[in-house]
């Protein structure tokens, strides 16, 4: 089954070997970008050092103990993960009903479509109250397991206390039991919780291995698969939702800014900025500017070079019509986007939220009417 984690060959490599060796630490740390595969891989390091296969590679993905461990429901494999406040009480229930039905919730999306963000209603941090019902199971003992199995995601959003209560644990960890924490934040974890890891770096994954992923696992056209591979940057999970909400909402925007402020039409932006009004938030416009800056290069791309070279290939008749007679575009775009760099950064301060989209479509008129 490590076979289908594409993209992480040598830190594959790495695991098998530990296992095979019988080298396993009690204290792995995962690191990496979101989404380059360090969930699963920690799952199926947990399933291939527990699994029943005789003559098979392990982990084999069809016993009971498998089994168990994919639905995540292996008496064994303690999953911690940011949640709002849990009121947990003494069997480790969480007592808020609409919190317990949210939690469900995140653990059935982590096992059908875990590519998905799923977002709790309410803010979410690694609770010293999880961190406290961990150390109690811990002291347990193994129900049927080889190997006990503890992934910690997120792990950097602890705050200090709770990261403190862990390393108690980390410092006179119970023997059988592997601990797989796993960040996107590296520069966020304790140093004292390092020191007492192993850390495995999970690179990003290249645009040839999302694209084919896309379109031998999802089944996504090759001119989407092409766009989203370029887009996502080698986050397999933001790929496969561009990829299969065919394009996201927020590059419709973008495109549909871009070809009013070309055509320069004024009401029509008006109206656009009407019917998003409920869009106009921080991290939305942050992931707009980042598709208006790419159908931009993309633009100033087909004006001068290659075709094959421009990212939104699934929409080159529409960026073809926009770059009609645009002979300077490619000469004006540096400053362009230099522009919009700052635009960016602007967001992240106070600024009002419709002027920034205001300004976006001011600039990119007077970029686009030459
Ligand atoms: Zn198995």
């Amino acid at each position: 089954m490590f076979r289908k984690i594409k993209g992480q060959e040598s830190t594959l490599e790495l695991l098998q070997k530990a296992i095979e060796h019988d080298r396993i630490s009690q204290a792995y740390l995962f690191h990496g970008s979101d989404g380059v595969g360090k969930f699963m891989t920690a799952l199926y390091f947990g399933m291939a050092v527990n699994c029943a296969a005789i003559n098979q590679l392990k982990p084999c993905g069809i016993c009971s103990s498998c089994h168990k461990f994919l639905s995540l429901e292996h008496p064994d494999f303690l999953y911690v993960f940011p949640t709002p406040i849990l009121n947990l009480n003494a069997e480790g229930e969480i007592k808020n009903s609409d919190v317990a039905k949210q939690y469900q919730a995140y653990l059935k999306n982590k096992i059908s479509t875990p590519w998905q963000e799923f977002f709790f209603k309410e803010i979410t941090e690694i609770r010293k109250e999880s961190i406290g019902l961990l150390s109690k199971r811990l002291e347990l003992s193994i129900h049927e397991a080889r190997y006990r199995i503890v992934i910690i995601e997120n792990a950097d959003m602890m705050n200090i206390p709770t990261a403190n209560a862990f390393l108690k644990t980390l410092e006179e960890p119970p023997s059988d039991t592997v601990i797989i924490m796993i960040t996107e934040r590296m520069q966020m974890m304790l140093p004292t919780i390092i020191s007492r890891t192993q850390p495995v770096y999970f690179k990003p994954l290249t645009r040839g291995i999302v694209e084919s992923i896309l379109i031998n696992q999802f089944e996504v056209s090759d001119a989407l698969a092409r766009t989203a591979s370029r887009i996502s940057a080698g986050n397999l999970k933001t790929a496969i939702r561009i990829g299969s909400d065919n394009a996201s909402p927020l590059r419709d925007w973008a495109f549909e800014i871009i070809t009013l402020a070309a055509k320069s039409d004024e009401l029509g932006f008006l109206a656009l900025m009407d019917k998003n009004k409920d869009r106009q938030k921080k991290d939305q416009l942050i992931e707009l500017l980042k598709y208006v800056r790419i159908i931009i290069s993309d633009l100033a791309t087909l004006s001068t070079e290659s075709e094959t070279d421009i990212t939104n290939i699934d929409m080159i008749d529409t960026l073809k019509d926009i770059a009609k007679n645009k002979t300077e575009l490619s000469s004006k775009t540096y400053e362009y986007l230099l522009w919009l760099e700052d635009l960016n950064r602007k967001i992240d301060g106070n600024v009002n939220l419709n002027l920034v989209i205001l300004n976006l479509f001011l600039k990119t008129k007077n970029l686009l009417s030459a």
